[in-house]
């Protein structure tokens, strides 16, 4: 098969408009630069010269939010991400990238020691600012004005806590009792024999917002597993997986740190890969092969699982219900991004009492860079999703995305709501505890 370019890509697009009945940034502001045709469109303005790279071209790719809604219904199968994606490389190789981020990017993301400090003194500003409702927070000076909801920092990042324990035994109760329901297990190269016993080794990509501010859910991933028999390695060295950077366009940023990653986890010799980030999930397995070139299938990208695509895939356990009333929303990283919809769904019908909302994959409207530059249009996107999780009439939403949870914590809080947003593997945590 021809390699793809962007260049083939262009020309692929029909110019159908399909894309247009989907955008989330288009239905908001019906803004043809603002939807994949129009940016295919200006793609092909600026390969054929008739514009060029300039901030207000930046302006214009910077209002995707990158969710791959398009690429979903798109009836040509544009890669629609990969158009943007060298559009925003070259803009950044031509015009540059903002100082800031720049400094952020390059100097604070590949070290780490360097971010926990930057964080930690982030976290003594933040308790300057008095505590709201459950445990949320404006602490932000530029999101004062707008009035942002942000969860506090944990005081102890999970790579710092799990930093002298990397590797965590399964939980000796639960061992072969959970593995030896799947039949291919024993034969399966990826099982290990020890004292007789069957386990699988797995490594556990944490990503930041799990690493400083949801710390809860890394702890729930590795109760989790511990109790289906896993054991669990947390690689001291891993590192942010780069998507900032690369939605800047900072190409040296993203490799570098793709690279320390691919390292750590190739040294940890595990079996599998996990992650509860959708969108450190979708990075890793669809950028890291554009980035770091297809070897790193065998070794990394290939052994990668969302947490609930894993363990609905290996094991059956046992839960008592809660009694709690549940809903979902699908974070676009996972549904459009890696095609999980129904996993998630299966661990939360055992779990709770689950009930479906009006378009649970609508976008929330979050997303890092998208949600700090466009922040009122992200709120405004986020409005359907606030009413379609009230209308429900549920307890708590449950996600698979922590970026999607703090954009649904934000809504949900400015709208005085007390329904909790929590994580699928916290709700399957909770519901194991019960038996
Ligand atoms: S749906 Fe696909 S083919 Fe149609 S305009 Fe959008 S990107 Fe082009
Ligand atoms: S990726 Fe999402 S925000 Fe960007 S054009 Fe496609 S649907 Fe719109």
């Amino acid at each position: 098969m021809p390699k793809k370019t962007w260049e083939t890509e262009i020309n692929t697009c029909a110019k159908c408009g399909k894309c247009r009945s989907v955008c989330p940034v288009f239905l908001e502001t019906g803004n043809e630069s603002m939807v994949a045709r129009g940016r295919i469109s200006l793609a092909e303005a600026l390969r054929d010269g008739e514009i060029f790279h300039t901030e207000r071209l930046r302006d214009y790719l910077l209002s995707c939010k990158k969710c791959l809604r398009c690429s979903s219904i798109c009836p040509a199968g544009v890669d629609y991400d990969l158009i943007i994606q060298t559009m925003l490389d070259d803009l950044a190789e031509r015009i540059g990238i903002w100082l800031i981020p720049r400094i952020l990017f390059r100097l604070f993301l590949p070290r780490r020691w360097l971010f926990d400090l930057l964080l930690k003194a982030a976290s003594a500003f933040q308790r300057l600012v008095p505590l709201k409702r459950h445990g949320t927070m404006r602490h932000l000076p530029f999101m004062f004005l707008k009035r942002k909801w942000i969860p506090a920092l944990a005081k102890k990042s999970v790579l710092n806590k799990y930093k002298h324990r990397e590797v965590i035994l399964p939980n000796p109760s639960s061992r072969k009792k959970k593995i030896q329901n799947y039949p291919s297990a024993q034969s399966s190269s990826f099982f290990k024999e020890e004292r007789g016993d069957y386990h699988m080794r797995v490594g556990f990509y944490i990503g930041c917002l799990i690493n400083y501010v949801y710390t809860d859910i890394a702890d729930a991933v590795v109760e989790v597993l511990q109790n289906l028999g896993v054991e669990v390695v947390i690689p001291s060295q891993q590192v942010c997986c780069g998507i900032p950077a690369s939605s800047l366009g900072d190409r040296t940023t993203a490799r570098k740190l793709a690279e320390v990653n691919k390292k750590a986890f190739e040294e940890a010799h595990v079996d599998f890969i996990v992650t509860a980030c959708a969108t450190c999930g979708r990075t890793l397995k669809r950028d890291y092969p554009r980035i770091l070139g297809d070897d790193c299938t065998m070794t990394f990208t290939g052994k990668l699982y969302d947490i609930s695509e894993f363990i609905e895939k290996y094991f059956t356990y046992e839960t008592k219900p809660l009694n709690t009333k549940i809903t979902y929303h699908d974070p676009c990283h996972l549904s459009w991004g890696q095609g999980i919809t129904g996993q998630p769904r299966d661990i939360l019908r055992r779990t709770g009492i689950f009930q479906e909302m009006e378009d649970p994959e609508r976008c929330c409207g979050g997303g890092g860079v998208f949600n700090i530059l466009h922040y009122d249009l992200s709120m405004k996107i986020g409005e359907h999703k606030a009413r379609s999780i009230e209308k429900s009439g549920t307890e708590a939403v449950a996600t698979g995305c922590p970026g999607c949870q703090l954009q649904i914590e934000d809504l949900l809080a400015s709208r005085g709501s007390g329904i909790r947003c929590i994580h699928t593997i916290q709700v399957l945590r909770d519901a194991m505890r019960t038996i």
